[in-house]
């Protein structure tokens, strides 16, 4: 196991998505660069099995509340890396997918392959609850179908958060498919830069 990173303070907990047992603690650490850029270290431990990552979030302008939209057109795209935060809705209305916000829904930061992978999983089990009678059924089946091709990066999509907390992020694989509108009460003329990159 890791040693215990010092000074960080600890914010959210959830389940661990490897052993499911476990709580996942989420250290924050704030890192000022020389450049002048501040970013963002998240470290996930699970208080049961080995489940550890790292990662590294740019505090750009991004952390403005607003939505954020990726249009999935290829393989590339699926890289892309995504950070839900619990005040964020994700959607992909094309495969029907919904994650309302709050703190029982599970946390994400993964990339856009990630997050199709564990929709894929939770819509087997639920298939697999179902009757082959049942209405839902054959819905249950042509989303499966889809899914399958967007995995493979055959199925365009559009995947959308909405956070009005601003804390979300998408780092897009490809620029030109990123879009990012700030809430309409945020607006206040030059009060902040938006990035036109
Ligand atoms: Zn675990």
């Amino acid at each position: 196991m890791s040693e215990k990173a010092k000074e960080t303070e600890e914010e959210f907990s959830f389940k661990c998505p490897s052993c499911k047992d476990g709580i996942i603690t989420i250290n924050k650490t704030i890192y000022d660069s020389q450049d002048g850029d501040k970013l963002l270290i998240l470290k996930f431990e699970c208080n049961e099995c080995n489940f550890t990552k790292n990662d590294i979030i740019p505090m750009a302008t991004k952390m403005i509340p607003g939505m954020i939209t990726l249009k999935v057109k290829s393989e590339r795209d699926l890289k892309s890396k995504i950070y839900r935060s619990p005040t964020g809705k994700l959607e992909i209305p094309e495969l029907e997918l919904l994650v309302e916000p709050g703190p029982r829904a599970d946390f994400y930061f993964t990339n856009v392959e990630g997050i199709l992978l564990r929709f894929e999983e939770a819509v087997r089990i639920y298939k697999n609850n179902l009757n082959e009678s049942d209405p839902q059924y054959s819905d249950i089946e042509i989303i499966l179908g889809d899914l399958d091709k967007a995995i493979k990066g055959e199925f365009p999509f559009t995947l959308k958060i909405t956070d009005l907390a601003g804390g979300s992020y998408i780092m897009p694989q490809d620029e030109s498919h990123y879009s990012f509108e700030p809430r309409e009460y945020e607006r206040s003329d030059n009060e902040y830069n938006f990035n036109d990159s």
